[in-house]
């Protein structure tokens, strides 16, 4: 999990403030419960806030987004419609790589640069294993320290949820309300846990592959759909030692990129190299992106693009919520059984199963 110094400030406190003081609690206590109780910001607070950039109701409004109550998933609707006519407005990177490339080191040089031109930098982070496993590969240490102390930026942890999915909505939530706070480039951190980073590739307008340079061959072990999803190679830890090895593997991922099919975009993906420790070659990084955002802004493929997510967000929502509605179904849980134990038994086929419950089902 980030850590942040923001969610310090956030609201979670004063959400627990529905219980009644016992008796023993002295009558200041009560008054101080109570006081805190009225805190609790209404839903047009929370939008008045979050279109002020104020961070406090930013988070605030994140955590009933990410919350699994009624009453606050009723509210996150509410505050994420009011704030849709405001969002859109941002450039959305999603940046990807193994534990240890840099990447936290990256964000954190990257959205300085991105905070000194005069931009607000919201960082948010996919990463499912944090439910998964109890635990976060994105780490749970205290990331990009500087950045976190930055007024103009504002970083979020991973929401939690039982998945991918789950996690991966809540974001996309997350990121219309960022934009709805005035932040000009939202970054979408993941490391490559499953398919956590088509995820992001879904909800980002460009999409930067963070690498390492190794002994030798450089595209080994490297997944295909990564290479392909990739608008950037950049090769962290081009400094002391590394710096030759690393211009080498430039030279070999250059040559790989080639190789694949020209992009819808047009846009021909590119290897670089940067030292995100020493701060060298994050402007070359950045002079990139802003070609690629001029590129596809002008022959309309950055709309065209956030529309086929669109749809695609739509399908999936549709496709998830049926699914659970589905295996929800107390008949269906019972039939599913049944079948199961045909099938171990024989006297079925997992087809004829499926046709079966299916029928039931609708
Ligand atoms: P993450 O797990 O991908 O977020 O990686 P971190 O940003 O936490 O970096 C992992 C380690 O690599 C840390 O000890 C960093 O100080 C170090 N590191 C990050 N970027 C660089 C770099 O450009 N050069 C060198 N030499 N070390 C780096």
């Amino acid at each position: 999990m980030i850590l942040s110094s923001q969610d310090s400030h956030d609201g979670a406190l004063h959400e627990k403030g529905g219980i009644d003081p016992p008796d023993s609690l002295s009558q200041s206590a009560a008054d101080r419960l109570k006081s805190n109780r009225k805190k609790v910001p209404s839903v047009s607070q929370l939008v008045e806030g979050i279109l002020a950039g104020d961070k406090t109701s930013l988070s605030q409004a994140i955590t009933r987004v990410e919350s699994k109550a009624k009453k606050h998933q009723k509210e996150a609707k509410d505050i994420i419609e009011a704030c849709l006519p405001y969002a859109n407005q941002s450039v959305r990177i999603g940046i990807t790589g193994v534990p240890g490339v840099g990447k936290s080191t990256f964000i954190e040089a990257y959205g300085k640069l991105l905070t000194q031109s005069g931009y607000k930098v919201a960082v948010l982070a996919v990463d499912p294993s944090s439910s998964l496993s109890g635990g976060s590969i994105l780490g749970d240490k205290t990331r990009m320290e500087e950045l976190v102390k930055d007024p103009k930026a504002f970083i979020r942890p991973s929401a939690s949820g039982d998945s991918l999915g789950g996690v991966a909505r809540k974001t996309r939530e997350t990121v219309i309300l960022c934009e709805a706070a005035g932040y000009d480039y939202i970054i979408i951190e993941t490391v490559g846990v499953g398919q956590s980073e088509t995820a992001v590739h879904s909800m980002t307008d460009f999409f930067l592959l963070l690498k390492l340079a190794g002994a030798g061959d450089e595209l080994q072990g490297i997944k295909r759909g990564i290479m392909e999803m990739a608008d950037a190679i950049v090769i962290n830890k081009a400094d002391g030692e590394n710096e030759k090895a690393a211009k080498q593997a430039k030279l070999e991922f250059n040559r790989a990129l080639h190789l694949y099919p020209t992009k819808d975009s047009t846009w021909r993906p590119k290897t670089l190299t940067c030292s995100a420790l020493e701060q060298q070659g994050i402007d070359t990084v950045q002079a990139l992106i802003s070609d690629y955002f001029s590129l596809t802004k002008e022959n309309g493929y950055f709309q065209e693009k956030r529309n086929e997510q669109n749809k695609f967000w739509l399908l999936q929502t549709i496709e998830s919520q049926l699914k659970r509605d589905f295996y929800d179904h107390p008949d269906i849980k019972k039939e599913l059984e049944r079948q199961l134990q045909l099938l171990s038994e024989n006297k079925t086929t997992p087809f004829e199963a499926a046709e079966m419950l299916l029928r039931k089902g609708r």
